[in-house]
């Protein structure tokens, strides 16, 4: 099943992706005519760095020898088909396509073994990265973390096996990335073992994988697409940011 959030006159409904059509509440709707959320809302988004051995050889790092984790907030999730606002305080924002882990159900120290029994599915995420600032700043959390710097969905697809499934991203029509989730250092299970033993998880959780070799630069105006077979593609287009005195000001108002 391939489960959706949507949101109809200021109203969110959860569905499921039938062909061309959202099903929700015994009702169907046109795909294309539907507002698709993040399909889900997460406590936290763990983010880990450097899980294929190509793409830490293209930054220059050695491969992890244990899953080197990081935080997005909440806050820094985007809707499929939203704008990836470009920072005034970065000139070199990438884009990192990425198979993302939704958890079913409240855990903590899950063996590997058990890992299955907290998965509710799997959705794609675009770990945006202000590159510059992720060295210049020693730590991640404002590299990794602007509001719409994790762009997620388009569906969550359970009933998925993660094991060996096509990561393709597409830069204004361009392929980018193109590799198989058979190539992470740290698969699925691993990973769903490591972080529980650090973080309580709960429902809705995401844990975003690692990028594949072949990252980049964006610029305003480009159109990013990820595609992971079994899943969909995620696309999202890039806007530049205001400078801080024409910002709207706290308290953030929906626009
Ligand atoms: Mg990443």
């Amino acid at each position: 099943m391939r489960l959706v959030r949507f949101i109809e006159d200021g109203r969110v409904f959860l569905g499921r992706l039938d062909g061309d059509e959202v099903v929700a509440e015994g009702t169907r709707r046109v795909l294309e005519n539907v507002r698709l959320l993040a399909p889900c809302t997460p406590s936290k988004i763990i983010g880990v760095g450097r899980n294929y051995a190509e793409h830490a050889a293209e930054l220059g790092n050695p491969p992890p020898k244990e899953p080197l984790l990081f935080f997005k907030p909440p806050s820094a999730l985007l809707d499929p088909g939203g704008d990836i606002v470009y920072p005034i305080q970065s000139s070199n924002v990438h884009y990192e396509g990425e198979l993302a882990v939704v958890i079913s159900a409240r855990c903590r120290n899950v063996p590997q073994l058990r890992a299955a029994d907290f998965i509710l599915g799997y959705t794609i995420c675009n770990d945006v990265t202000a590159r510059d600032l992720q060295s210049s700043d020693d730590q991640w959390a404002r590299a990794k973390g602007f509001d719409t710097f994790a762009p997620l969905g388009p569906c969550i697809a359970t009933d998925l096996d993660p094991a060996a499934l096509r990561v393709r991203t597409i830069l204004n029509g361009v392929l980018k990335q193109d590799c198989s989730t058979s190539k992470l250092i740290f698969d699925v299970p691993t990973l769903i073992e490591y972080v529980s033993a650090a973080f309580t998880l709960e429902p809705g959780d995401v844990i975003t994988t690692g990028t594949p070799s072949g990252v980049g630069p964006l610029k305003p105006g480009d159109v990013i697409t990820v595609e992971i077979e079994g899943i969909g593609k995620l696309t999202n287009r890039v806007v530049a940011g205001l400078r801080h005195e024409t910002e709207a000001p706290l308290p953030f108002e929906e626009t």
